[in-house]
């Protein structure tokens, strides 16, 4: 049986209240244990309701676009009477400090629509925290009934990973020119990439955007395909003008419609599902350990040992699990 205060949240969910759906992010966001209850309680009671979104993850690197291009795109969805979801993930930002999310107004036009519900979600630095957070807020986006949830990932770093990790299909948007290096975006992100989408194919950037999308294409072609089914492609288009913005979506119909034959799609779920579980067991183990007083005791010891060089970190470690369970 569900507390009361889960019970109210699960049937605003069910009921389409946003309220309810903002006060369960907030929940499950919060690291308090008598909190992470509730949220395991609230998560466990939509799983059904779950499962039924695109699941969509972009990345890029800061002024390629992102905000403009999710605003255009989810316009773009809004306007075929489909509902959207953008969780934006932010490693680097926390409730109080300096956000990016906060430093201008994003998405304006799009998070004033009836159709669409956009959530920041404050990182403090950790991102094992902030994937949790984010995956949970997905699944209540789509108990909720969103037909489409956009996770961006703002900050640059490791998030892109745990981003990829989490959908269906992940987009990289990057800019015009600057095919060298590709632009410095890492080779790991890379292949991680289901569609390359340059950004910025208006104007004067027109024509490099198309060599742009060329480059790509052929990189791409060296990138071990993450699908059976699938292998990424590069396409362009302009947030500013909305020109390709509807090509970006039928690529994305061609993704699902090829994983989605022979069950591929629902394999990758099941397999992203089971590895959630194993971070969320070590998560809490690793969250137990910090918290028992005999290692807490004996931590600034070993760290100091370790950092000095007289332990190995193997033995270290193996003091502190000792300890742990003793
Ligand atoms: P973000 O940092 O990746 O979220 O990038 P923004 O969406 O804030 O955009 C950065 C800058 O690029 C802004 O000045 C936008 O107006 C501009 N921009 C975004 N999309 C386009 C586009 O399709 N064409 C052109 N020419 N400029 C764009």
């Amino acid at each position: 049986m569900a507390t009361e205060p889960t019970a109210a949240l699960i049937d605003g969910i069910r009921a389409g209240d946003r309220r309810a759906l903002a006060r369960a992010i907030t929940l499950v966001e919060s690291t308090r244990p008598d909190h992470r209850d509730e949220a395991v309680e609230l998560l466990d009671a939509v799983l059904p309701e779950t499962g039924g979104s695109v699941r969509i993850g972009i990345s890029g690197p800061p002024g390629v676009g992102k905000s403009t291009f999710i605003e255009a795109f989810g316009l773009h969805l809004v306007a075929q009477g489909r509902r959207v979801a953008v969780l934006a993930v932010d490693p680097s930002s926390s409730r109080t400090g300096g956000s990016i999310l906060g430093d201008k107004t994003r998405m304006e036009e799009l998070g004033r629509h009836p159709g669409a519900f956009i959530r920041p979600t404050p990182g403090g630095g950790h991102l094992g925290g902030v994937a949790r957070r984010t995956r949970e807020a997905m699944l209540l986006c789509e108990a909720f009934g969103f037909d489409v949830v956009i996770v961006e990932t703002i900050g640059v770093g490791q998030s892109e990973i745990a981003v990829a990790d989490m959908v269906d299909l992940f987009i990289l948007l990057v800019s015009p020119g600057g095919g060298d290096e590709l632009q410095g975006i890492k080779r790991g992100i890379m292949e991680l990439a289901d569609l390359v989408v340059v950004n910025k194919a208006d104007g004067d950037l027109a024509a490099a955007a198309g060599r742009t999308a060329g480059d790509y294409a052929n990189a791409l072609h060296l990138v071990r395909p993450r699908w059976r089914a699938w292998s990424p492609q590069a396409v362009q288009c302009s947030a500013l003008t909305h020109s390709g913005i509807d090509a970006v979506w039928s690529t994305i119909g061609q993704f699902r419609a090829a994983v989605e034959t022979d069950g591929e799609l629902v394999e990758h779920r099941a397999h992203q599902a089971t590895a959630w579980m194993w971070s969320e067991v070590r998560d809490t183990l690793v969250d137990g350990l910090r918290l028992d007083e005999r290692v807490r005791e004996l931590l600034p010891l070993v760290e100091a040992e370790v950092a000095a060089g007289t332990t190995s970190p193997t033995a270290a470690a193996r003091r502190l699990l000792d300890a742990f369970r003793s």
